[in-house]
């Protein structure tokens, strides 16, 4: 591509509107342009890497078995009825009556599009398995849109969905879409952590991120320094190393503790540590049942890991927090609630980092009063014991037992294992080899393509601007000439003579500054360079840059390409390597 002909409107100055430096850069680099909140157009250079991006991601899951599709972006109200989700997705999902008054919506990801797509035509277990996917524009109406590409609400979705015969044939695929991700984020170049993932509103059961670790990452990963779990915050769990002996503990005995409300309050009142104290707090589910939660004066609630567990134990669903007309109607007080006593019919769960043989500081239920002494396996009944909080850095992992970190990502993509959810509430079925019905069990997977082109950037930059990696760059060498016409002509040479060999190459061949033209091969991050200038001209050189290293090496004219096609070779063969030791299918 010669520069002169293209369209790559650069910027010098940041952008106000940009939060994150991928943002930034992207702007700067004339990828994108903002169109209304959370909506974007991607400019040539920009939609160039998305079809880089779209390329890698389509060759892995093709070599791994997976279809390519297309499916409608406007789907029918019907189908989100029968899977049970045009009730519980919410705001996020965009919809819309037709001129006929029937329901649509946008899709935000394509479950039941795909499970309808296949009961169409599914019969014999001998068509299974089958994965499908499709790369496609998906929308949600997020509450918050930022970071450009990163949190949009039109975005790229390759979306998969995988149907098998058997959980065990199901759990294959799943570690089938497991490596081909694997493959995808090294290819790019990304540095990533496969994580163990909350389910969320899409449901299922096994879920892991494939998060990159970036400090602007809107994820907290729990990830251990020893060994390789990792999980989202929403999902980690941590070993708690209790005392085994129970101390012998006093009666409870209340004590008037006169207009404390808080946990710090009553630390300070108290000269204690809040990790003496216990925290209490009431829930309410979609059906008004109520759910105590206990957790150390010390510790932060995580309400996504209280669902999972109180919807697993008890089947409550949709929790929140008791609101103050509640409380009061059920006589109270908000700034002294405790376990014991409680005078309403409820269900109890207790964090795990609790020792229930110790000896702690309570709430009494009583306005302006609370309970010291209470032990928790002595004065409560049926405790039932999870980790509802959140973890923090240097607690111990329950896998090795090493030092948890908690560290900031971005989620760039998702694989659940589904099982019967869909298929069961959509009625996808297929005869078996016995001549039975039976239930297909499904799988999906998720990468969000214009968010992983971002945090490449957030991991791929410098003060000059992106420096991509071989495996996700829109050109593969940038040639600029800064003098006269020699200058010109050899820059023009090599130009036609790599090109010719299949290199992508971009010529800036436009009458500009040196430092303009430098400047911006550097902000648009080509990996490698071929500079022409007029001084070294006079004595039969170019310069090659390797953006990465910033390092420039003088090279005889005549020689700079194949020195070049040298670098671009050795780097390609350690991709290889990388990519041999990931294994797969291809
Ligand atoms: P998040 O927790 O970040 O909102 P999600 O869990 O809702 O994401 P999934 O439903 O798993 O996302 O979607 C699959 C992939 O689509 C994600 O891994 C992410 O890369 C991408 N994605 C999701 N929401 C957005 C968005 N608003 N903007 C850009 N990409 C997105
Ligand atoms: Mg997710």
């Amino acid at each position: 591509m010669r520069w002169s002909k293209a369209h790559f409107p650069t910027l010098r100055e940041s952008p106000q509107e940009a939060e994150v430096l991928s943002h930034q850069l992207m702007l700067r680099a004339g990828m994108i342009r903002r169109l209304a909140s959370g909506i974007y157009s991607y400019l040539p250079l920009g939609w160039r890497l998305i079809r880089k991006l779209e390329n890698i991601i389509r060759e892995e899951m093709e070599a791994a078995g997976a279809l390519e599709v297309s499916m409608p972006m406007v789907q029918p109200k019907e189908l989100w009825e029968e899977s049970g989700r045009w009730k519980i997705y919410g705001k996020e999902l965009a919809r819309f009556k037709d001129r006929h008054e029937n329901e649509f919506c946008l899709q935000p990801t394509s479950e039941e599009v795909v499970t309808d797509l296949l009961k169409r035509d599914l019969k014999s277990y001998r068509q299974l398995p089958l994965n499908l996917f499709q790369i496609q524009l998906k929308f949600r109406d997020e509450i918050r849109p930022r970071f450009g590409v990163m949190r949009c609400r039109e975005f790229i979705m390759k979306d998969a969905y995988s149907f098998d015969r058997t959980s065990d044939e199901a759990k294959e695929a799943y570690q089938r879409m497991r490596q081909a991700y694997r493959r995808i984020f090294t290819r790019t170049g990304l540095e990533f952590r496969a994580v163990e993932a909350d389910t969320g509103s899409i449901g299922g059961r096994d879920s892991e991120e494939f998060v990159v670790l970036a400090d602007s990452g809107e994820d907290e990963v729990i990830a251990c320094q020893d060994c390789d779990y990792a999980a989202n915050q929403e999902k980690a769990v941590a070993k708690t190393k209790h005392s085994d002996s129970a101390s012998s503990v006093p009666e409870m005995e209340e004590f008037a503790t006169p207009g404390v409300r808080s946990i710090e309050e009553l630390a300070k009142l108290l000269s204690c540590s809040a990790s003496d104290l216990v925290k209490t707090m009431i829930l309410v589910d979609s059906e008004q049942r109520v759910l105590v939660l206990l957790l150390r004066g010390d510790h932060e609630l995580n309400l996504v890991k209280a669902q999972a567990v109180a919807d697993r134990e008890f089947g409550y669903k949709g929790l929140r927090f008791a609101r103050e007309d509640e409380l009061q109607a059920w006589k109270l007080p908000a700034g002294s609630l405790g376990p014991q006593g409680f005078p309403i019919e409820h269900q109890l769960l207790v964090d795990e980092a609790l020792d229930v043989k110790a000896s702690y500081i309570c709430g009494a239920n009583r306005d302006g009063f609370h309970t010291r002494n209470i032990q928790l396996n002595r004065d409560l009944s049926e405790i039932r014991q999870a980790v509802l909080r959140n973890l923090q850095d240097g607690e111990c992992c329950s896998r090795c037992g090493g030092r948890l970190k908690s560290l900031r990502g971005i989620e760039v993509g998702h694989v659940f294992y589904l099982g019967k959810k869909y298929s069961e509430a959509m009625g996808l079925c297929f005869t078996d080899e016995s001549g039975k019905e039976a239930l297909v069990e499904m799988g999906c997977y998720g990468i969000g393509v214009g968010r992983s082109l971002a945090a490449c950037i957030e991991q791929n930059h410098d003060e000059w601007g992106i420096v991509w990696p071989l495996g996700l760059t829109p050109y593969q060498v940038g040639i600029a000439h800064l003098g006269g016409v020699e200058t010109k002509e050899r820059a023009e040479m090599a130009y036609v003579e790599l090109t010719s060999k299949g290199f992508e190459v971009l010529w800036d061949d436009r009458e500009l500054s040196p430092g303009v033209k430098l400047k911006d091969m550097d902000l648009i991050g080509i990996p490698f360079q071929l500079i022409y200038g007029d001084k070294a001209y006079q004595k039969s050189q170019c310069e090659l840059k390797v953006r990465k290293s910033k390092t420039k090496d003088w090279v005889a004219l005549g020689e700079e390409v194949s020195k070049l096609v040298d670098l671009i070779e050795s780097e390609k063969g350690q991709m290889k390597e990388r990519l041999e030791e990931i294994g797969g299918s291809r």
